[in-house]
């Protein structure tokens, strides 16, 4: 894979290394476009000045500062949860959850398309495992039912699939894991701040706040797009990751600069959801003209926007046609997604504008027919 080299900050306008100024982007995680929002880099210069560049310690040595429990009271106040604990990012949130809170005895059921950190994290328990096809109730049902053999049940699945811009159907997960006596977790990266009504999630979103047990999610996207992840969920569960969750114990605090952009980025959100708003309304713009250009986009009501194509080729040409006219998307083929079903994913951000969106379509539905994808 190769790295393009961008020379300003991450937002919908950008300026790559050696040239290429006012590129349109559509393919950062900065869905609230709260990266370079003027109020956040300036809560992480106070944060900075106030506490220092780092705490050169691990939390429970010489590493927790008030703004560290001031961020995991928000983040639980935010998500209507008890308690949360922070990690350097979620990829070690899900690295540290499942073998801090499962034994052999238990069993994890995991979506065959869960993000591989979760897939890393449940490697390293030593759980039974069970992995149950892509949103399919019907084969979580027959392993939940496989699985009652074992003590304890945890099914494990991303909120939102970041390839698809799909949404896990959590309702009828949390009602088969009722029926079978299951805990739920959820990697919520690509839904905290803006699925939902309020921003809340994929629980919010699909009236489940109070049945899904642990949240795993990012600072590193929404939030602020710095670093950083967290748990969040029942306050013995939290207490136990404090004591067990390996990535917690034996990595350095999170940077009072990252926990003073992700503590403002919440302040934002529960002040007012304009800004997650604001990002359905350009969601719903780019879907439905795409739509109606002839495109079809994968997913629903989700800025992840992938526009299917197909053919591998097809995708990096496209992609690379579409950079040649100042937009910056990137097309996935396999093994990242299946053979066949390559795509170009489009992301949309809050700080888009309607014009951002039409030129993006415009250029698509050119690029499109100059090779092949339209008639
Ligand atoms: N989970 C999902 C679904 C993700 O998409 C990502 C990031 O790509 C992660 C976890 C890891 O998040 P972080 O960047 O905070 O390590």
């Amino acid at each position: 894979k190769s790295e393009r080299v961008i020379a300003s900050r991450q937002g919908p306008h950008l300026r790559l290394a050696g040239g290429g100024a006012g590129i349109l982007n559509f393919c950062a995680n900065n869905y609230l476009g709260l990266s370079s929002h003027p109020e956040v880099i300036r809560a992480a210069v106070e944060a900075l000045e106030k506490f220092g560049a780092g705490l050169s310690s691990v939390r429970f040595i010489c590493g927790t500062q008030s703004i560290h429990k001031d961020l995991e009271e928000k983040i639980a106040r935010f998500h209507q949860r008890e308690d949360a604990i922070l990690y350097a990012s979620c990829f070690d949130a899900n690295a540290g959850i499942f073998e801090a809170l499962l034994t052999p005895e238990d069993a994890v059921l995991s979506d065959e398309l869960n993000h591989a950190s979760i897939i890393d994290g449940i490697r390293l328990c030593k759980a039974n495992k069970y992995r149950y096809k892509h949103m399919d109730m019907q084969d979580l049902e027959a392993k939940l039912q496989d699985a009652q053999k074992h003590r304890l049940r945890l099914v494990a699945t991303d909120g939102a699939f970041s390839m698809d811009g799909d949404i896990a159907p959590l309702r009828e997960i949390c009602q088969l894991a009722q029926k079978y006596d299951a805990l739920v977790f959820i990697d919520e990266c690509h839904a905290t701040g803006f699925l939902g009504p309020n921003g809340r999630g994929t629980d919010e979103l699909l009236g489940v706040m109070d049945k899904v047990t642990i949240i795993n999610s990012t600072l590193g996207k929404a939030l602020g797009g710095a670093a950083g992840g967290y748990t969040t969920g029942p306050k013995p569960l939290i207490d136990l990751l404090r004591q067990r969750s390996r990535p917690y114990l034996f990595s350095n605090s999170l940077p009072p600069a990252v926990v003073g952009c992700a503590s403002k980025a919440l302040d934002l959100l529960m002040e007012s959801n304009a800004i997650a708003q604001s990002m359905a309304a350009k969601t719903q713009r780019f879907r439905s003209k795409m739509t109606a250009a002839g495109f079809t986009i994968s997913g629903k009501d989700h800025p992840i926007c992938p526009v299917m194509l197909g053919d591998a080729r097809l995708a990096a040409v496209m992609a690379e046609d579409m950079l040649n006219r100042g937009i910056y998307v990137i097309g996935f083929s396999y093994p990242v997604v299946p053979k066949g079903k390559a795509r170009i994913r489009v992301q949309i951000s809050a700080v888009h504008s309607d014009e951002d969106i039409d030129r993006c379509v415009e250029a698509f539905t050119e690029v499109g027919r100059k090779h092949g994808a339209l008639p």
